[in-house]
């Protein structure tokens, strides 16, 4: 069936599972003259990745878009089996968003029986989220270096959400020397500032609301750092205090970084980037989940 996108082009949303089919699409469209903008997703997508599917669109004449839950990047004990799959919501959103193919491999079809090589990221990995989930980034770098030589993309397109991982993925594209620019869109929250996530509905009523204090706490710091304040300590404190308030969520660590390098500045002053990371300690399926957030003084 033909759909016409929101840019008045019909067009056709067409789905593979498989590397030949995504190769054969993609090639005809650069024959043609079309630029390739690209979004990895988990799927389960929700308003902050329909944000990335429209600067994605504005961005290039060909969108595509993957679905892959990636088990590298999971640690052990972490809710790879149980993260939320929504293949025919996620397909309804794409199609809305003017998508052009949607790549929907298999985890034999990323890392097929033997496959040994790996992305090491370096000491960009090792701090702040990576120091909690070791070896995470190498993960998340290896299966996106591995869509990236699959699809071929011109753009790629990430959310600020994941701050650190953006970090990595501009490094990775500049130290391999990858042929894709990476652009970041804004992160997208619900109203009382908590921002979207496919984990979001793990949280029960009361926890969600007092999740809302994760970005609270990031907003006021930020006004404090506008308003003059230099040392972290004191701003630590108070978020920390403004977070564990209820006892539903537990700080990992607070960051007042510099925004390329990520490494912890002693005086304050902009730009940096302020880092939060909180576990859910309430009881039911959101215990032991974590909630990243950031928020750029400039
Ligand atoms: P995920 O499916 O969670 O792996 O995320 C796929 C992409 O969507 C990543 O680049 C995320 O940073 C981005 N993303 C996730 N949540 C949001 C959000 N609330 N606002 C903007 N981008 C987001």
């Amino acid at each position: 069936m033909d759909y016409t996108s929101r840019l008045g082009r019909s067009f056709r949303l067409k789905t593979t599972r498989t590397i030949t089919g995504v190769r054969r699409i993609v090639a005809a469209w650069k024959r043609a003259g079309d630029s390739i903008g690209f979004v990895p997703t988990m799927g389960a997508l929700h308003e902050g990745h329909r944000s990335l599917l429209r600067k994605n669109r504005r961005k290039s004449t060909r969108s595509v878009v993957s679905i892959f839950v990636n088990p590298t990047q999971f640690e052990p004990g972490e809710d790879f089996r149980s993260y939320p799959r929504t293949w025919r919501d996620d397909v309804a959103l794409c199609r809305s968003e003017g998508v052009d193919l949607i790549f929907a491999p298999t985890t034999r079809t990323i890392y097929p029986d033997g496959s040994q090589t790996t992305v090491a990221v370096g000491p960009a990995g090792d701090q702040w989220e990576g120091a909690i989930r070791p070896g995470h980034f190498d993960g998340v770098a290896t299966v996106v270096l591995k869509l990236f030589e699959i699809i071929g993309p011109d753009i790629a397109v990430f959310g600020q959400k994941d701050y650190q991982q953006n970090v990595i993925i501009r490094n990775m594209a500049t130290d391999l020397h990858l042929p894709v620019q990476i652009v970041v869109a804004p992160t997208v929250r619900e109203r009382g500032g908590l921002a979207l996530s496919s984990r979001n509905i793990y949280l029960g009523k009361p926890v969600h609301a007092d999740a809302h204090n994760i970005h609270r706490a990031l907003r006021w710091a930020a006004m404090e750092i506008h308003g003059g304040a230099e040392t972290g300590g004191p701003l630590k404190r108070r978020m920390r205090a403004m977070v564990e308030e209820n006892g539903f969520f537990q700080i990992d660590y607070i960051g007042f970084c510099d925004p390329d390098t990520l490494k912890s500045q002693q005086r304050l002053c902009a730009p940096l980037v302020i880092l939060i990371a909180a576990t859910c300690r309430a009881r039911g399926r959101a215990q032991g989940r974590r909630y990243i957030d950031n928020v750029l003084v400039r």
